[in-house]
């Protein structure tokens, strides 16, 4: 069997629990190869962010073209993208190798409160990023910043995917971890809204769980299964990844992957 590839643009976690290492763990742990472009380096442990070093945009655009110049990409997962050059080397080089699938995870703020996109660039990353995206996924705040709207209602979570859909993402899933009742969230196709119904998981461990979310749609992807499956596979991923949490440093501790 050909093995399966994805990309994961996105931004380092040095304490391994969110960004590239939780992609790369999550495509591994799918049987995907991983292979990685890092935006930014953070210096970040399970109680905040020390610091961010923004990665050189023309090396983030030599990163790109050294994979897609020699290796097979069968999907791409953006994540953070702090600034707005970054932004642009990203779009450069995407148009120009035009991959089958990109799944955009518009970050803005670490649950620690730390942005990890500068508000300067949010407009930047709707109108250059948000149209290349086979699918977006956005939290309920992510979703109010972008829609300029706020969400509180199911019916206020599909006027919002409705909203980003017009924008030009080919799919849009609302997650709805931020919601006080429950966690439900919504997946919407320009067609119909499908809902994934769930309860909230009480752990205070979800370090990682966006980049993890995401990456696991990227992998099942890139295995071939089309958008719906893709979606409901890694919600499954990444309710086992909560479940099994780690409680390690002494902040929010990170999701686990199961190999
Ligand atoms: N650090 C990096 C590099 C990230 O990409 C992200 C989320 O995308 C985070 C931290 C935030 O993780 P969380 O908000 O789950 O703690």
């Amino acid at each position: 069997m050909k093995i399966k590839t994805a990309l994961t643009i996105a931004g380092s976690d040095s304490s391994g629990g969110a960004g590239i290492q939780a992609d790369l763990k999550t495509f591994s742990a799918h049987g995907v190869y991983g292979m990685s472009v890092i935006t930014a380096i953070t210096a970040q442990n399970t109680q905040g962010i020390l610091g961010i070093q923004d990665v050189d945009p023309d090396i983030i655009e030599k990163q790109i073209k050294a994979i897609f110049d020699d290796l097979p990409v069968n999907s791409v997962k953006i994540g953070m993208v702090s600034q707005i050059e970054t932004i642009q080397a990203i779009y450069n080089q995407l148009t120009r190798y035009q991959p089958k699938f990109i799944v955009l995870d518009p970050v803005m703020i670490s649950k620690s409160g730390h942005h990890l996109l500068k508000p300067k660039s949010i407009q930047t990353l709707i109108k250059f990023l948000l149209p290349l995206a086979t699918i977006i996924t956005p939290n309920l705040p992510e979703a109010e910043v972008i829609t300029q709207k706020k969400i509180h209602t199911y019916q206020d979570m599909e006027e919002a995917a409705n909203k980003i859909y017009t924008m030009g993402a080919k799919n849009v899933f609302i997650k709805g971890g931020h919601r006080k009742e429950d966690a439900t969230d919504i997946l919407y196709d320009g067609q119909k809204f499908i809902y994934f119904k769930q309860q909230r998981i009480d752990t205070q461990n979800t370090h990682g769980t966006g980049c993890t979310l995401s990456s696991a749609i990227a992998a099942n992807l890139a295995l071939g299964f089309p958008i719906e499956k893709a979606v409901e596979n890694a919600k499954k991923y990444i309710t086992i990844a909560i479940n099994h949490s780690l409680d390690i440093g002494k902040g929010v501790g990170p999701t686990h992957h199961f190999y």
